[in-house]
């Protein structure tokens, strides 16, 4: 028989356990230690700030003496998740090189490369306050990305109509008169009541010079899901009230390639696009990456300098969420062949799958629904390489493996009559 003695039992408070036990789970999570000492990453790069993560960083700290992320990659899909999980643009000009020996991963050969940070751009109107913000690492809470989250909101219907009205005034009539002379008619805005014998009315943009039976005079389609109709009366009838957005708040990543603001500005009484301008940093981003990376599963992002300019906003979806989200579209697809982003978006789907309402609580670059569109239009090119029309059916059966064979010798007999 075994004895149990209750003696010398120490008494510990309650408080001081959970704070041992937070710590003790901080450590094996997401944890960050800071480490005060010297880390080598080759003879001459050494840095004193040292930050453990084993999940992406989306913004990695930097200072002027050098912050050094460390990656912890066991059980990810691709290590280089690490560097294209980031916001920052880091694939600036620099270069790479192997060392033999990295000091910091126990003598093993490593990628080196270093790359400067691509700055971002902003539109001329912008605040100088906000564009000239220095930042060595990123406050989630503060009001610069709080209204990043704003404008990213934005960017939806109502910047949609914006564009869409630029755009509308800077083009010009395609109709050519007799004389082969174009029209020098203006946009306006038209609308067509009881479309196709529908009770709907569709709208779109059309020439002030149109006269019936003209053919070939602009004409823009508006999508109703994209635009704020009022708004773009109010914006033709120059009744918008405009003078909130003479000042601009649009910062947008390098890799962007739009050449003008999104929002309309006022220069002398005006509506008028911003030029969007470029703004270089001077940041250097060192990626370490083992040459054996099952070896040794680690790879390090070392950040020196301090960025000037804002944060850029999070365009860049997390691959992992974008992984997630593809399996989820793939499953809904599977089920329902008739799965589009909208579905998925009205659906419990998105509730059901990541426990969030709307998707842009996932990560606030899924705001854009030309995103999902993007992954549900991937999906389906997995699960349907060939397509869903005709010629997906016609690979379909024509594979030998395929049950379909000597059911569907009909459409494979109208291709080939329509091929001949
Ligand atoms: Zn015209
Ligand atoms: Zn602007
Ligand atoms: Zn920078």
């Amino acid at each position: 028989m075994t004895n149990i003695l209750f003696v010398h039992i120490e008494e510990f408070s309650a408080e001081d356990f959970d704070q041992d036990k937070s710590k003790v789970n901080n450590n094996e999570s997401e944890s960050e230690e800071n480490e005060e000492v010297f880390a080598f990453f080759t003879q001459k790069l050494q840095v004193r700030k040292v930050i453990h993560t084993t999940t992406p960083v989306e913004y990695p700290e930097t200072s002027p003496n050098g912050v050094a992320t460390i990656y912890n990659i066991t059980g990810w899909k691709n290590h280089m998740d690490a560097f294209s999980d980031i916001q920052y643009s880091t694939n600036g000009a620099g270069g790479s090189a192997n060392i033999k020996e990295g000091p910091f991963f126990g003598g093993i050969s490593v990628k080196k490369d270093t790359r400067k940070c691509q700055g971002i751009k902003y539109c001329q109107f912008s605040n100088p306050e906000i564009i000239n913000q220095e930042h060595c690492s990123v406050n989630f809470d503060s009001e610069t990305f709080q209204n990043y989250t704003k404008q990213q909101n934005n960017n939806s219907k109502e910047a949609k109509t914006y564009s869409l009205f630029l755009a509308a005034k800077e083009s010009s009539c395609p109709f050519k008169k007799d004389n082969n002379v174009s029209c020098d008619g203006k946009a306006r805005l038209g609308k067509i009541a009881n479309y196709q014998q529908t009770e709907t009315t569709k709208y779109f943009i059309g020439c002030d010079k149109y006269k019936q039976n003209e053919k070939w005079h602009r004409f823009i389609n508006i999508k109703p899901e994209e635009t704020n109709i009022s708004l773009l009366q109010q914006l033709f009838s120059g009744t918008a009230s405009i003078q909130e957005l003479s000042q601009c708040s649009m910062i947008i990543p390098r890799s962007c390639k739009r050449k003008k603001c999104d929002m309309p500005h006022t220069d002398n009484g005006a509506v008028v696009r911003g030029e969007i301008i470029e703004r270089s940093c001077s940041v250097q981003f060192i990626k370490i990456i083992p040459h054996d990376i099952t070896k040794c599963p680690f790879v390090a992002l070392i950040c020196i300098g301090v960025h000037n300019h804002p944060p850029p906003p999070p365009e860049r979806t997390p691959s992992g969420i974008k992984n997630n989200l593809q399996i989820l579209i793939e499953q809904a697809i599977n089920q329902d062949d008739t799965t589009t982003s909208r579905s998925i978006l009205s659906g419990n789907l998105i509730k059901a799958y990541f426990n969030k309402e709307i998707l842009a609580e996932i990560h606030v670059s899924l705001n854009n629904i030309d995103k999902l569109r993007y992954l549900v239009g991937k999906a389906y090119k997995i699960l349907h390489p060939f397509g869903q029309g005709v010629m997906g059916v016609y690979h379909y059966v024509s594979n030998k493996d395929s049950d379909l064979i000597d059911y569907v010798h009909k459409i494979e007999i109208c291709i080939i009559k329509h091929l001949m």
